[in-house]
């Protein structure tokens, strides 16, 4: 289920208290640990049925430890790029493929889940999804405005349940064309329509996992209690994911938010005040939002879990694009630190990183990493790679000319064949084609 009945987002009734399990998870493998975490949220999956899942899910990621922590000097780089699509998105959507496909099946039920993306979130989807029983899936994307590598990641999918839809028109009029179809209810319910944005609650349990585990991993090395983990944020979901981490008892000191020149969250988390901007093109495409879904998650928790007040905070924000929250002596929430990273930063610090440790941080990691340098102080750090950079040659070329920018999953793509249809922005012509394709 994706939102609430009311429009609201869903959260566990109760976050658990891991506190006197901390040193026994702390030698667990990812999967084992995965299914540690899982195991306190989901009731109605058989543990074993479960640790299979999770498997599954993470047989797919390229590196034995899955998520693997680099230290570069003293910052940490916990790798969150090995899956199939080179982002961290994939932690959770290859575990999304494998327990909706075991859903279903329990309920004898089928799935037609439908999209819209920019880039990373479309091919994420599709691979988690791709050739999974009883789930056809549609994505959108805007007809020759995503990146040629990022839609021959996705059209390069060939399996008979994925539907790529390019559609002549921007992001927004796809993201419309998703609304208005899962607005109407027949519609919905005829299509078994569903979807897989990141205000899915099971996205964020499977990135709470790896809180657990890069945050184990800094503190074998360098010892301490706690670490500050710097996180490159859009939608807010990936962070929110470390606080739910932070509430659980994971050795989290505070949070970093790093944004780019969209700052919104950066803005709320240093003024208390969450008001809206315009989008601006960065070199972090994917951080490229102004308002970021998952915060109404978060203001739950900073409202005392009132949801009366998170609704009038949300009609406020409704109202006049801004919404505001006590400012106190720490701030808004002494668990959060932030600061937005504009593209000139980003770049020397891709450059200066290569420089010194001959390591290629790709543009999203590296605002985390900048936002860390100014605020981590000296304790134990560690920053989150979101993106392999190969996936933006680009932005690595303009930092630093020798920089390799490669990956053989990457090369593979080009040539490949390919599938997509082409088709008007108009909700009409995407249910036509939906319909038509069911039909076969
Ligand atoms: C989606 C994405 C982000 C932003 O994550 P949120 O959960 O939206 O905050 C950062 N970096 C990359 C590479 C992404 O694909």
């Amino acid at each position: 289920m994706g939102l609430a009945t009311d429009g609201g987002l869903l959260l566990p009734e109760t976050i658990p208290d891991v506190r006197n399990r901390l040193a026994e998870w702390r030698s667990l493998a990812y999967p084992a640990l995965a299914h540690e975490v899982f195991s306190l949220f989901i009731d109605d999956i058989p543990s074993r049925d479960l640790m299979q899942l999770v498997n599954s899910a993470y047989s797919s990621f390229r590196h034995d430890e899955v998520a693997p922590v680099v230290p570069l000097g003293r910052t940490n780089i916990l790798e969150l790029f090995h899956g199939p699509t080179l982002a961290f998105k994939d932690i959770a959507l290859q575990f999304l493929g494998p327990v909706f496909e075991y859903i279903l099946s329990e309920r004898n039920e089928k799935l037609t889940v439908l999209g819209a993306t920019s880039g990373d979130t479309g091919s994420a989807a599709i691979q988690g999804l791709r050739g999974r029983q009883n789930i056809e899936i549609f994505i959108m994307h805007p007809h020759q405005r995503v990146s040629p590598l990022q839609e021959l990641q996705m059209t390069s999918v060939l399996d008979e349940n994925v539907h790529n839809l390019a559609i002549r028109g921007t992001f927004d009029d796809g993201q419309s064309i998703m609304k208005s179809l899962f607005r109407d209810l027949d519609f919905k319910r005829d299509y078994q329509l569903g979807a897989i944005n990141s205000v899915n609650w099971a996205r964020v349990l499977a990135q709470v996992v790896y809180y657990f585990y890069g945050c184990y991993r800094v503190l074998e090395r360098e010892g301490g209690e706690s670490v500050t983990v710097s996180v490159p944020t859009g939608n807010f979901g990936d962070i929110f994911a470390g606080y739910i981490a932070r509430r659980m008892g994971a050795p989290i000191s505070s949070l970093i938010v790093a944004t780019n020149e969209n700052d919104i969250l950066s803005r709320f988390f240093t003024t208390g005040t969450y008001s809206r901007g315009t989008v601006a093109p960065t070199l972090s495409p994917s951080m490229d939002i102004q308002v970021a879904s998952n915060f109404e998650r978060y203001l739950f928790y900073h409202c005392g879990s009132d949801a009366t007040k998170v609704c009038a905070l949300m009609d406020e924000f409704a109202n006049s694009a801004s919404l505001s929250v006590p400012f106190g002596p720490d701030g808004v929430d002494s668990g959060f630190q932030a600061a937005a990273i504009n593209t000139e930063q980003t770049l020397a610090t891709i450059a200066a990183c290569y420089q010194n440790h001959g390591y290629v941080l790709d543009p999203h990691t590296a605002v985390g990493v900048a936002a860390a340098q100014q605020l981590a102080g000296s304790g134990p750090s560690l920053c989150l790679a979101t993106a392999h950079p190969a996936k933006f040659p680009d932005a690595i070329a303009r930092a630093n000319p020798d920089a390799p920018a490669t990956h053989p999953i990457l090369d593979q793509l080009k040539g490949a064949k390919t599938r997509c249809r082409v088709i008007d922005a108009k909700e009409a012509t995407v249910r036509e084609t939906i319909i038509q394709t069911l039909a076969g």
